[in-house]
């Protein structure tokens, strides 16, 4: 797995695991989040995405069924409410660092 993969696996389980908990449960998640994951997955990994449905089609009862990297900015997102986990600005900031690198390369 490369390093940017696996940061922003590594940030999905700290942001998930806060909003999994939300008082209405990933109420985050809207089409245009989708929207940009689609379109993020077509330009960075060369990947189509398809769904079956067409309101938050990648949203399932116990999250986001896409793969973090696939919807980094979905992965990073906590509300201004949110209490920051442990480890969240840390991963932020290498996350930061290996997109820089890889718009480098
Ligand atoms: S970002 Fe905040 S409001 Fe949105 S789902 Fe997570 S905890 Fe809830
Ligand atoms: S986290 Fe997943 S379901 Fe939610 S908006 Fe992003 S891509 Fe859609």
């Amino acid at each position: 797995m490369s390093r940017i993969v696996d940061l922003y696996r590594q940030m999905a389980e700290l942001t998930n695991a806060v909003c999994a908990k939300c008082p209405v449960p990933y109420r985050c998640c809207e089409d245009a989040g989708c929207a940009q994951a689609m379109a993020w997955t077509e330009t960075v990994e060369q990947v189509n995405l398809t769904a079956d449905k067409t309101h938050i089609p990648f949203l399932e009862d116990d999250g986001c069924i896409l793969p973090a990297h696939f919807r980094p900015l979905c992965s990073i997102w906590l509300c201004k409410d949110a209490v920051k986990p442990p480890g969240y600005a840390e991963l932020l900031r290498e996350i930061a660092e290996a997109e820089k690198e890889r718009l480098r390369t």
